[in-house]
């Protein structure tokens, strides 16, 4: 199916205005397929012009323009040409349409926990067409107004407030102006808890057979949400716009959140039915206020182009964890942002796909979504941090106001967000902009000690000249013994201060994270860091720390037993909880099975599970910290009678008795190693026979080291077209776990075959992931690079296929230089 293109879009964008959209669904015609008719009201600057309309339907059954009937036969590659249009037009098209299992367009989903189906529609990035007939492209807002019908005993929500005004039959308010890709509409038998703020009604909404845990979690999720709308009204001068505010947790998400105006989407994992870290309670506070901050960014003014994505999500991910630390309990949000976020970003800095954080050319609507990654969020958001260390926050806010004010309901440009931020500050950000925004790379920073010199390398792919305001912070023995504010404009800056600071066992660059840099430790401070990390008072020093280390192992210029060595010292005395998750997974997901030969591995996951058993001996019983140690431990433990135990729900940690997801950690550590039968695992399955212990049983089976188990997994995971985008997730998840090379191997080759083709019947958006976590990026060898580099060679790959064959390839390739220099 061919993307619109940019100057398409431009084109339609120029010829026409939409006034108005109707828009009626019927959900009520079987669990295959549904009713669509969409009414399109729209003005066209050039009367006798042609234009088209998208539309994507199992079967197009009327279209009727200006009352004159077109040929349905004319679809062609979900486009009818409309010609010779009028100065005013009424486009309507009738067809029916094809619920998904991707998560794109409009998901069915059934709960197997009491067979109840759920529907919801996920339109970005260009999937409206697969829902109602539309000009699909952000430019081309309209006021809609949507009626549903749907089973009896349904829940119907979306953008405008929902009135039932019959059995079965639903009316939803007329909208603002709203871009295609934010409507949705979802319904099923939903559980809700109602709710109403500053004159803003609120509901948030789960499946029923989580109706228990919604209860439970509800009252977090609305404080969060009171406290963002009061602080956004605060921060922008403009008031909420879009009527009510829901927030609905569905069932298979591709993304973590959608910030469909009146009606958030959000992956339902984030309704915790077990125990909750207090970094999972963080990353989902952070989320809603994500999706809030997207109404006025992103919604109220969106931008005019996909290349502007970045305006969208660096706005919402910096404001995001700037409301979290401002009007929240969590204000370390920026140490996670840095451990979970930031670490994100810099693994995608380090790959060829690599991009600007704005300005790239998006010459179709599919190839701005390879651009939806850690630099869009991550750096994106840090780069904003420094344009308001550079030009003051009250400048920034200003501007911010500014620019919504003059593109309410409309749309935006990077020239325009630009044009806004100079005159609130007065000075001109012309080359700022081209270093941070429009130019690629991440610039090295680390600390010439005898010079007191702050040092600069700037990646000779990306020339470009980015000053970095930051501070530099020496620890020794437990304490801050000096912290300097330094803005560098050059690649080697001898700053004073540093050359007459005290000595120091460990010199952190960018010490609080204000900027976005490499950090390269100066050789005596690696030295220190396996125990003088642990002693590092500064949260946010020692989170700098972590990162760096990671990164320098990716980059082979840290030993990876630096790193486990650091990990022993440091990680049982760490007291941050994203700090604690965020390196266990970091170490037991990524380094030690891809970093480390397989000769060291069992030491070094022993290294780990001893640290979270220490961990979880010590901690308060019930504790964030003991419940993120158990899972460690579940995850590293090679002791079978204690994984048994846990499995089966025996001698567990306090407030993990009755948690199945735990339990699950257990029963795969279990699988993985060859410990259990599928017997087993069916037994654990038909103990927890819901959405996440069936997707909890598809990954551990595939994890099952035998060849039978592998030959099935695959064939699930490559030849099941049934198979929705999250178990193919848990099957492509669970494959790679088992740690004997020999009966994993052939999957190597066959990958490069077999989830290509796959494309064929998955979505971009899920086949996107799947592609990555499919990856045999465990199977460290030269022969798997070569095998990538020919298929990457061959062609005939999707666009998000190739993307993430790119990316996992070059992280292959890190892990193998890595073994090449350090053994
Ligand atoms: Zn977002």
């Amino acid at each position: 199916m061919p993307s619109l293109t940019r100057t398409e879009a431009h084109r339609r964008s120029e010829l026409l205005t939409v006034t108005s959209m109707a828009v009626d669904l019927d959900l009520d015609q079987g669990e295959q397929t549904f009713g669509s008719r969409s009414r399109i009201s729209f003005d066209c600057a050039e009367p006798g012009a042609t234009t088209f309309v998208d539309v994507l339907p199992v079967e197009l059954t009327a279209v009727v323009l200006n009352g004159r009937a077109l040929d349905a036969a004319a679809l062609v590659d979900g486009r009818v040409e409309l010609a010779d249009l009028e100065a005013t037009n009424v486009l309507e098209v009738e067809a029916t349409m094809a619920y998904s299992r991707d998560g794109q367009g409009l998901h069915r989903a059934v709960d197997p926990a009491d067979g109840e189906h759920y529907v919801y529609g996920h339109l970005f990035l260009d999937a409206a067409p697969r829902v109602f007939a539309c000009f699909d492209q952000p430019d081309l807002k309209a006021p809609y107004a949507v009626t549903v019908a749907a089973p009896e005993g349904w829940l119907v929500l979306g953008n405008g407030a929902a009135t039932k005004v019959s059995p079965g039959r639903w009316e939803l308010a007329q909208t603002r102006p709203l871009a295609t890709y934010f409507v949705t509409v979802c319904a099923g038998p939903y559980a809700s808890v109602l709710d109403e703020h500053d004159g803003i009604p609120l509901g948030i909404h789960a499946r029923a057979s989580l109706r228990t845990h919604l209860e439970r979690e509800a009252g977090q999720m609305l404080e969060v949400t009171r406290a963002s709308f009061d602080y956004y009204h605060s921060l922008f001068g403009i008031r909420y716009p879009f009527g009510e505010y829901h927030q609905v947790f569905v069932p298979e998400f591709n993304a973590g959140a959608m910030e469909n105006p009146g009606c958030v989407t959000f992956r339902d994992t984030m309704v915790f039915r077990g125990a909750a870290a207090r970094d999972e309670v963080l990353a989902r506070t952070n989320t809603i206020a994500h999706e809030m901050a997207h109404m006025w960014f992103g919604d109220l003014v969106t931008m005019q182009w996909w290349d502007d994505l970045w305006l969208n999500e660096s706005f919402a991910e910096y404001m995001a964890h700037r409301t979290c630390v401002a009007a929240t309990e969590f204000t370390d949000a920026w140490v996670d942002s840095t451990v979970a976020r930031k670490a994100w970003g810099y693994a995608a800095e380090r790959t060829p796909s690599t991009h600007p954080v704005a300005g790239s050319a998006a010459p179709d609507a599919q190839a701005a979504l390879q651009d939806f990654d850690g630099i869009s969020y991550a750096k994106g958001a840090a780069t904003l941090r420094q344009l308001i260390a550079h030009i003051g926050d009250d400048a920034f806010i200003a501007g911010v106001g500014d620019y919504l004010r003059r593109h309410s309901y409309g749309n935006g440009t990077l020239a325009d967000f630009m044009g806004f931020m100079e005159r609130a500050s007065g000075q001109s950000l012309t080359d700022w902009s081209a270093a941070w925004l429009l130019t690629a790379g991440v610039d090295v920073i680390s600390v010439d000690r005898a010079d007191g010199a702050v040092e600069r390398t700037v990646p000779a792919r990306f020339p470009a000249d980015r000053p970095h305001t930051m501070d530099v912070a020496g620890f020794t023995g437990g304490a801050e013994v000096f912290r300097v504010p330094v803005t560098i404009t050059a690649d080697r800056t001898v700053v004073e201060a540093l050359r007459d600071a005290p000595a120091a066992d460990l010199v952190v660059p960018n010490a609080a994270d204000l900027t976005w840099a490499t950090v390269t430790l100066d050789p005596e401070s690696v030295a220190a860091v396996p125990t003088a990390l642990a002693t590092v008072p500064d949260v946010q020093a020692r989170a700098v720390v972590w990162i760096a280390l990671v990164d320098g192992v990716c980059l082979g210029t840290v030993d990876p037993r630096v790193l486990v060595r650091t990990f022993g010292h440091a990680w049982p005395v760490e007291d941050n909880d994203s700090v604690l998750s965020r390196t266990s997974l970091a170490l037991l997901g990524r380094i030690i099975p891809t970093f480390l030969p397989p000769a060291e591995q069992g030491w070094a996951e022993g290294v780990v599970a001893a640290c979270a058993e220490q961990v979880l001996a010590a901690a308060p019983p019930g504790s964030t910290r003991a419940l993120v140690a158990a899972r460690t431990v579940a995850r590293a433990s090679s002791d079978e009678t204690l994984l048994r135990a846990w499995a089966a729900a025996k001698d567990r940690p306090a407030g993990l008795e009755e948690d199945s997801d735990f339990g699950w950690i257990a029963v795969r550590n279990l699988a993985a190693r060859g410990l259990v039968d599928e017997d087993f695992v069916e037994g654990r399955r038909s103990d927890d026979d819901t959405l996440q212990g069936r997707l909890n049983a598809l990954m551990a089976r595939a994890a099952m080291p035998s060849a039978d188990a592998k030959a099935w997994a695959w064939t699930e995971l490559t030849d099941n077209r049934s198979r929705s985008n999250y178990e193919l997730n848990a099957l492509a998840q669970g494959f790679w776990l088992a740690d004997d090379l020999a009966v994993v191997r052939p999957y190597a080759e066959r990958y490069f075959t077999d989830v290509p083709a796959m494309t064929e019947w998955v979505g971009e958006d899920a086949m996107a992931r799947v592609a990555t976590l499919a990856y045999p990026g465990r199977v460290v060898e030269e022969a798997t690079v070569e095998r990538s580099e020919a298929a990457l060679g061959g062609g005939g790959l999707s666009a998000g296929v190739r993307r993430s064959m790119v990316d996992a390839e070059s992280q292959l390739r890190e892990a193998l230089r890595s073994r090449a220099i350090f053994g």
